[in-house]
């Protein structure tokens, strides 16, 4: 547990709770959860399910008909597979990140290295800390939309393989895409790339043995001409070293009710099943029933969603536009939420982001998310998942302030 840190944002967040106590407006950009309301027919699909009285124990795994709704969706996103996904291969956790937290456990020997793109989300490094595993940190670059480029994958593993520390060497490589901290969405033709690697010389051996896990949990929310891509639909002679990680949370605003969900080779499925068995049991009954519901609705009843947040989008990256030439480089979200900036140009010597989010809290009332904890301590994370006014007043002040800070 020490080696393991405690979330840096509880500073701002008991300051930002103070503010409000005191009547004092807050132009808040924190938010990790879409805010939009649950669909109307998972709502319906609780009532239903509690008048069936569907109220036991459910299987570890997870109610037959989610496990088989979610096979179907990941073979729809993963279309080149020669071996299909069936339900046996789906585990119904408790949110992605239980989902993301057995895979670890069930196959980190002490001392085995996960191989993490930064900036990334916050809680991949303290897990696999957690499972006895080391975590290597592989910083991207904002001049590549903080995307993983080929060259960086051929040198970490390099370094690895020369300096595995306690003999152990590198078991798996983390992809987030669509992705939170930065928005950047990965193509095929990108993952391809990195797979390259992967099966070129002298990883050849390696590769056979690593794992990808992926972590598409943002998958619906990809903003035009991006488009989404599932890492298997690139790479479908993986499908047996992938886990593909995915939810309810951020796809269908469901981020309370606490559905997630791994997709793995039986080998490693049927560890996962046996962890959840020891550990979490099956998870509530009727978020599982409402989750089916959910996965039933067609794609369209969510373009509302989409459109909003594009739209949203488009209008934050309007009001930073005041920052480029500032020695800052506003890179474009294609996908998810947020918008990651790096605001090194602005930092007094030895000041940090998270010295600087704390005076634009105290100074302006604009609350952030310093970048330290997703692995990049000159940038900021603002969510655009808030209303207009928010974007518009707390955007401008956040150009202001930063313009006269750099003068
Ligand atoms: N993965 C990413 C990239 C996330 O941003 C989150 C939540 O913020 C999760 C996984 C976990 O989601 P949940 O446990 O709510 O399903």
């Amino acid at each position: 547990m020490r080696g393991v840190s405690e979330s840096a944002t509880l500073r701002l967040n008991a300051l930002v709770a103070e503010m409000k106590k005191q009547g004092q407006e807050i132009f808040n950009f924190t938010a990790g959860e879409p805010d939009f309301f649950v669909p109307e027919a998972a709502k319906q699909a609780v009532r239903e399910a509690l008048t069936a009285n569907a109220s036991k124990y459910t299987p570890v795994a997870g109610i037959p008909e989610l496990r088989a709704q979610v096979a179907e969706k990941t073979n729809r996103a993963q279309p080149k597979l020669v071996k299909r996904w069936s339900a046996q291969d789906v585990v119904i956790t408790n949110g992605g990140k239980q989902a993301i937290f057995n895979t670890f456990l069930a196959l980190l020997k002490p001392g085995e290295r996960v191989l993490i793109p930064a900036p990334y989300w916050l809680s991949y490094p303290s897990m696999v800390q957690l499972c006895g595993g080391v975590p290597v940190i592989i910083p991207t670059d904002p001049a590549h939309g903080y995307k993983l480029q080929p060259e960086q994958l051929r040198q970490a593993l390099l370094a690895q393989q020369h300096a595995p520390a306690n003999g152990r060497s590198v078991k798996m490589l983390i992809l987030n895409s669509p992705n939170n901290p930065t928005g950047a969405v990965y193509s095929a033709q990108e993952f391809q790339a990195l797979v390259q690697v992967l099966e070129s010389q002298p990883f050849v051996e390696l590769g056979r043995k690593l794992w990808v896990l992926s972590d598409e949990i943002y998958d619906r929310i990809v903003f035009p001409p991006a488009v989404f891509c599932s890492f298997l639909a690139a790479a479908p002679q993986w499908r047996e070293q992938t886990i593909t990680i995915n939810g309810m949370s951020k796809s269908a605003a469901m981020t309370g009710w606490r559905i997630g969900w791994s997709v793995a080779p039986q080998r490693l499925t049927e560890s996962l099943v046996i962890l959840q068995g020891q550990s979490t049991s099956g998870i509530n009954s009727l978020a599982q029933w409402a989750s089916v519901a959910a996965l039933k609705l067609p794609e369209e009843s969510f373009q509302g969603q989409k459109d909003s947040y594009l739209e949203r989008r488009n209008q934050m990256v309007g009001y930073l536009a005041g920052l480029s030439g500032g020695g800052t480089r506003v890179v474009i979200p294609e996908g998810a939420f947020y918008l990651f900036l790096d605001i090194k140009a602005y930092l007094a010597p030895q000041e940090t982001a998270s010295d600087l989010a704390e005076k634009l809290l105290t100074q302006c009332g604009v609350a952030v998310v310093p970048g330290g904890i997703f692995g990049a301590p000159d940038s900021i994370r603002l969510s655009f998942a808030t209303n207009e006014a928010t974007l518009k007043g707390g955007c401008l002040r956040l150009v202001d302030f930063l313009k006269k800070s750099a003068t």
